[in-house]
């Protein structure tokens, strides 16, 4: 206990400079498009060498840098990597905006700026717990190392991709990842996200005729009908992970929005695009629609598959492709990563902290497809992707506070210490 207390004095004395750090962050833009992270990327290696961590630029692409550092603790032990991006939104209509998105402006406790929640806060919290178990890594027992990469906003190849496809090394035994999911959740897992492209094509003709003519928009519109009454078998997800977010619904919908609980554990669709026709007075010869759906942990794809082409199939005209999928993956709630993050988050708010899925993605879930336990936790986001984006203060410091605990608790499991 002696080294976790000699932690937690540090992280006393040294914690509340994440915020600063944090708005060191914003103040660089990184807005993706286009994606360009070498200021930022920059600053953050600068930073590891000045506080003395190893620290490495991995770019494969070249304005998309990524930035890998290492702390070797003193004795062996598991090794535990943080992961978070550099890119964000772009800042859209300025005019919009009342505090300047790049001003890393701090007022009554709010820190405000493109990406403050996603999340250059979470970022910055990994970012010093890294710094500071590097002061006793002499008795830590393992390795720590830290992601912080680009291209994650457009799903891009040149971040977390690249980094876990190319060095085996990186993929640990533990992840810890900083996006925004509020202080009382620990997310260990989302929903899998499937995308279709269903194409119809008719014969078409003159509008005159619409009666004798068949049209591709309408036909379209009877296949998606038939889509949208997604079966049972869809949301069918096991006992213990709906127990799971039943435990926590009145925090989770609390927090996201009335339904968000519902929503979690059922199966969505969503027609994202849709194309079609030439002309006010032709029947349309074709049409083109790019579908999101969306599965809870557990359920899988091929269920979806084989509901998609008995429909399709009673459609002549109509084909599909999918185009996009990011199967859903969960780490075990009982797994010791996420029991000490859950019982570390109780111990410094003084709340009970849920495990739960989230319903859009992290890039976390590149880990857990490699078999490798992951937990999201950064601060609750305000105005994210919108104008005016921020977070409280001060809730980087308790994310700073269990991101540290977290793997330093992880590492120590497997010792008596
Ligand atoms: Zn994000």
């Amino acid at each position: 206990m002696a080294i976790e207390n000699e932690l937690k004095k540090i992280l006393e004395d040294e914690g509340s400079s994440v915020v600063s750090l944090c708005r060191e962050l914003v103040k660089r833009p990184s807005e993706d498009p286009p994606g360009d992270t070498r200021n930022i990327a920059g600053f953050i290696h600068d930073h590891f060498r000045k506080n003395g961590v190893e620290s490495e630029i991995v770019a494969p692409h070249p304005e998309k840098p990524n930035v890998v550092a290492t702390v070797h603790g003193g004795k062996p032990g598991p090794h535990v990597v943080f992961n978070g991006h550099m890119d964000t939104f772009p800042v859209g209509e300025l005019t919009r905006w009342k505090y300047d998105p790049f001003g890393g402006i701090l007022v009554d406790g709010r820190l405000y700026g493109r990406g403050a929640a996603d999340m250059k806060g979470g970022l910055s919290a990994c970012i010093h717990a890294v710094v500071l178990l590097n002061k006793i890594k002499a008795n830590l027992p393992g390795k720590v190392s830290i992601t912080c990469v680009s291209d994650e906003e457009v799903f891009g190849p040149w971040g977390t991709k690249y980094l876990l496809a190319n060095n085996a090394a990186l993929h640990g035994d533990a992840l810890i990842n900083g996006e925004p999911s509020s202080l009382e959740n620990i997310r260990i897992g989302e929903k899998g996200q499937y995308w279709f492209r269903f194409t119809c094509h008719t014969e078409g003709g003159h509008g005159a005729y619409a009666a004798l003519k068949q049209s591709a928009i309408y036909t379209m519109f009877n296949l998606l009908e038939n889509l949208s009454n997604l079966p049972q078998e869809l949301s069918e997800i096991s006992e213990p992970v709906h127990q799971m977010m039943e435990a926590a619904r009145t925090n989770y919908d609390s927090l996201l929005c009335e339904g968000a609980t519902d929503a979690a554990l059922s199966a969505s669709m969503n027609i994202g695009t849709i194309k079609g026709g030439l002309s006010v007075n032709m029947v349309p010869e074709c049409c083109v629609a790019e579908v999101d759906f969306r599965l809870p942990p557990g359920v899988p794809g091929n269920k979806l598959r084989n509901w998609i082409s008995t429909n399709v199939s009673s459609f002549a005209n109509c084909k599909y492709e999918e185009y996009d999928t990011q199967d859903a993956y969960l780490t075990n709630p009982g797994h010791s990563l996420a029991q000490i993050a859950c019982l570390s988050a109780e111990e410094i708010t003084g709340k009970k902290v849920f495990p739960t899925f989230s319903l859009g993605g992290t890039e976390a879930r590149m880990w857990r497809k490699l078999g490798v336990p992951a937990i999201t936790y950064g601060p609750n986001h305000h105005n994210m992707g919108s104008p005016d984006e921020y977070i409280i203060a001060k809730e980087l410091i308790t994310v700073l506070w269990v991101h540290s605990l977290t793997a330093f608790r992880f590492m120590n499991s497997g010792l008596d210490y």
